[in-house]
């Protein structure tokens, strides 16, 4: 019962990282420390739709 989501960089708004999560069980958005490769460093990315 996973659904695909698509983390963003809340900094460059690149669009590199693909993730699954329960909308059911999680339904805020989901944050994550994650590397930038477009910054290459480590930024917040951010669940969006
Ligand atoms: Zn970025």
């Amino acid at each position: 019962m996973a659904d695909n989501i698509i983390l963003e960089c809340t900094e460059c708004g690149d669009r590199s990282y693909l993730s699954k999560k329960n909308k059911r069980k999680h339904p805020d958005r989901l944050s994550l420390k994650k590397y930038c490769p477009v910054e290459r460093h480590t930024t917040l990315h951010r669940e969006t739709k």
